[in-house]
């Protein structure tokens, strides 16, 4: 077999054969291929697509080249959650520690952000001291203790996965059904949870454009489970405007405090409360999406879910003092108000926009070796169906230079579009 001969055959639109996919992925995965063969292959994927069976294939090869977490020692049934990406996405850091409050075990692995879409990761390495890198033994311990750890993905969990989608990344490869499916299933199969809980998002700020493809790679994303024998519920979710009130990683995580102390987004409330809800009715403790409503609103409203989000953040280092006064964080030197033009109403806030906006002010990074700064960001005032007048203050941008902060403001800028009827899309299109 030769790496050649598969390229051209994917090049030329035939179904690869098992052995083929296999051969491929064990030799990138151990340097045998080099990364200009192996994009040649991954751009041929991404014009001639896959076939259901080479997409399970590619995915059973991903998860195979290395290592699976085993938590049958660990009481209660594990559900994992992911998110195909998104802008302002902050939805992990909130509904996990609600539900590992209400006793649902949460092991989650998550990763960083790349290219527009930001990372549960870099957001909690804006808490000092976080340690995203733990073991996995210390990984089960904590989620024994305290019933909740979120940590980065470990080197070897899917290692072929985290090769292909730096490639995709560096060659315009990221919006292909094929490979997102079989790059997020991978992940969370060898991360060894019994059922998965997937927010598949559409719009400007994320991989698929529309509603109807986001719906295509759910279901991609269940077949596949099925065949793992893994459970698998999809959130599809609107990610035309980001979500909720902040787009940043230190600015993000305040947002978060500030929602486990109850003063929630509409929009955040709308898919926490989802993405909680399918979490809870998966793990076999609650059949009543109505009594989960209400648990989650109790243990919001109690406390406890703050208290878990506090313990989960002592227990991996990090100093608590700053979830306690938020004011603590470190600000940005610049804060640049963003001012309406003219009156009207919100009609449009493009994500696309603002996350490319934000990459440039430093929340992101283009390329996997970008530093961040974790204090920079966008405040929203004003989101899509909100009454502008003239002179309104739209958002706020948080800057550590004054020519990105100011780049960053005319992109904002341009980003809103104003419209004279309130328009509003729902943020939770659908759960299959
Ligand atoms: N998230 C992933 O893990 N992989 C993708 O390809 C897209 C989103």
């Amino acid at each position: 077999m030769d790496i050649i001969d598969i390229i051209e055959k994917k090049k030329n639109g035939e179904e690869l054969s098992k052995e083929e996919i296999k051969y491929f992925i064990d030799k990138y995965t151990n340097d045998e291929i080099t990364d200009y063969q192996a994009a040649a292959l991954i751009m041929a994927i991404c014009i001639q697509g896959m076939t259901k069976e080479e997409i399970l294939e590619l995915t059973m090869c991903m998860v195979d080249s290395g290592e699976k977490i085993d938590f049958s020692d660990i009481e209660g049934k594990i559900i994992d959650k992911h998110s195909t990406g998104g802008v302002g996405d902050k939805v992990t850091l909130i509904a996990m520690p609600i539900v590992a409050s209400l006793g649902i075990p949460v092991a989650k692995m998550s990763g960083r952000g790349l290219g527009i879409t930001g990372g549960t990761i870099d957001k909690l390495e804006s808490i000092p001291g976080y340690n995203v890198n733990i073991d996995v033994d210390t990984f089960k311990k904590n989620v024994k203790d305290i019933g909740i750890s979120l940590i980065g993905q470990t080197d070897n969990l899917a290692p072929a996965d985290k090769k292909i989608y730096a490639l995709r990344d560096a060659i315009g490869c990221t919006n292909s059904l094929p490979l997102i499916a079989s790059s997020v299933m991978s992940k969370k199969i060898a991360a060894g949870a019994e059922g998965i809980v997937l927010e598949v998002t559409y719009g400007s700020g994320s991989f698929m454009p529309n509603k109807t493809r986001a719906e295509e790679i759910a279901r991609m994303m269940m077949m596949i489970g099925k065949m793992a024998k893994k459970e698998v519920k999809c959130v599809i979710t609107n990610m035309n405007e980001p979500l909720g009130k902040c787009v940043g990683n230190s600015l993000e995580i305040i947002e978060v405090i500030n929602a486990l102390d109850g003063k929630i987004q509409a929009d955040v409330y709308d898919v926490v409360f989802e993405v909680c809800t399918q979490i809870m009715i998966m793990s076999g403790k609650y059949s009543d999406e109505i009594k989960c409503r209400k648990a989650i609103k109790e243990k919001i409203k109690n406390g406890e879910a703050k208290k878990k989000f506090i313990e989960l953040v002592r227990t991996q280092g990090g100093d608590v003092s700053y979830i306690e006064n938020p004011d603590k964080f470190e600000k940005a030197p610049i804060i640049a108000p963003v001012v309406a033009d003219k009156a009207g109403y919100v009609e449009k806030l493009n994500a696309g926009k603002v996350g490319k906006a934000g990459v440039k002010l430093g929340i992101g990074r283009m390329k996997k070796e970008d530093p961040i700064d974790h204090r920079v960001g966008i405040v929203f005032e004003k989101k899509v169906g909100d009454k502008v007048k003239k002179g309104d203050i739209l958002c706020y941008v948080h800057g550590n230079n004054p020519e990105k902060t100011t780049e960053c403001v005319q992109e904002i800028i341009a980003a809103y579009k104003m419209g004279s009827k309130r328009k509003e899309e729902k943020v939770v299109s659908k759960v299959i």
